[in-house]
């Protein structure tokens, strides 16, 4: 089969993969308690699910705009106005399936070959495959387990040259939890003005915070919000990974090309979706608040446990749902470990090169599972290890 070189430039988020070799070990008899897959594991919402089934009771199944239906747009406008405290209009939001799509738009769109992108590594793996993949060149930004998998910000100026076209951050931060502070985010603009750096702000974690944290969106700096393109959704907040239900906030002089974009690939995202998606930013908050609750119970478990087993050491993260703990200690590689865990041990985690060359010497557990089940995997982690 004849496959286009430009495939040869493309990267995968190796946690499906994991996924799909864990499921086939299940196929087989093998029990295995699942902490790869970034999803939460608590249903959607009930008033989500009931606002969905009457968007498809009233005709809601039919093609809507590209960029997304209008009252969804100001509803996320309004959200993310009183989220942010920042004002956005609705016509700088785009509806997307899932929240993906905005990098792979917003890089496409916006990124010229040969220039530059600074993104965070170990980080979302996306990131680095599309900047490939548009023959740009990909400049990672290594997090530090020793600053809470913050960046220094003075390694950020000395990668910043004069084809430095976009900076990616991510906070709260797939694959360590890690988050970054007022003050980071503070001077991270400065040098984003200064440069004239875009800026795509990956904020899909930011009301899973733990410990009273409160998140900052980097738009909200002088100068930054005719240059931040911000990414956020509906999966994680309101477990919704399966409807595939996501949004950008952008400048608005770019909305044009990000819909032109959306008309080539998707036309546009499911409207009895959207429906659902304006009952979730508009009903009770409340799942949303026990789901966070829970997540921090099992952050402390897991924490706890990782820590206590020789050859690991897991910092607690403030953010999201994952741990990425530091295993060295072991004296096996990250892939090798996580193999063994997921073959001898029935633990499927993902080796932290998963989420880029900085990642050897971690795994990432996302700690999305019932606490029965992360003791479980706890016990025969210290087994296997042992
Ligand atoms: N950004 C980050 C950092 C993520 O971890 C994920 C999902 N794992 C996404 C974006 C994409 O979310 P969605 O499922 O809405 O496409």
């Amino acid at each position: 089969m004849h496959v286009a070189d430009r495939m040869k430039t493309l990267g995968t988020e190796t946690a499906f993969l994991v996924l799909a070799k864990a499921r086939a070990l299940e196929a087989k008899g093998k029990n295995i308690v699942h902490l790869e897959i970034g999803e939460p594991d608590f249903d959607t919402p009930a008033n989500i699910k009931e606002a969905a089934k009457r968007g498809l009771d009233t005709g809601f199944t039919h093609y809507g705009p590209a960029p997304g239906l209008p009252e969804l747009r100001k509803t996320i406008a309004e959200y993310s106005t009183k989220l942010l405290g920042q004002r956005f209009s609705p016509e700088q939001v785009v509806v997307t399936p899932g929240a993906k799509p905005i990098m792979f738009y917003t890089i496409l769109a916006c990124v010229n070959p040969g220039e530059e992108v600074i993104y965070p590594n170990p980080g979302f793996p996306i990131y680095e495959s599309v900047i490939n993949f548009v023959g740009a060149r990909p400049i990672p930004l290594v997090l530090k387990e020793e600053k809470g998998f913050r960046f220094e910000v003075d390694d950020l100026e000395k990668l910043i040259t004069p084809r430095t076209r976009m900076l990616i951050i991510n906070t709260p931060q797939n694959p360590t939890g890690g988050i970054l502070t007022k003050e980071d985010l503070q001077r991270i603009a400065e040098l984003a003005v200064k440069n004239d750096l875009m800026v795509l702000s990956d904020e899909i974690y930011n009301r899973i915070l733990y410990d009273g944290f409160q998140h900052t969106s980097i738009s909200t700096f002088p100068g930054m919000a005719e240059r931040t393109i911000i990414l956020d959704g509906f999966s994680k907040t309101y477990a919704m990974t399966g409807w595939r239900m996501g949004w950008g906030i952008f400048p608005e002089p770019l909305v044009p090309a990000i819909s032109q974009l959306q008309i080539n690939c998707t036309s546009c995202t499911s409207s009895f979706s959207q429906v659902a998606g304006i009952e979730a930013l508009t009903g009770p908050q409340g799942d949303v608040e026990k789901m966070v609750i829970e997540f921090k119970r099992r952050r402390d478990v897991i924490v706890e446990g990782l820590n206590s087993i020789p050859g690991f050491r897991c910092h607690k993260p403030l953010g999201a749902f994952y741990v990425f703990p530091n295993i060295k200690g072991t004296g096996k590689k990250s892939q090798e470990l996580s193999e063994y865990l997921l073959n001898e041990a029935g633990v499927a985690c993902l080796s932290g090169t998963a989420f880029g060359t900085s990642g050897e010497g971690y795994l990432r557990f996302s700690y999305a599972n019932s606490v029965e089940k992360i003791t479980t995997a706890l016990e025969r982690i210290r087994k296997a290890v042992s």
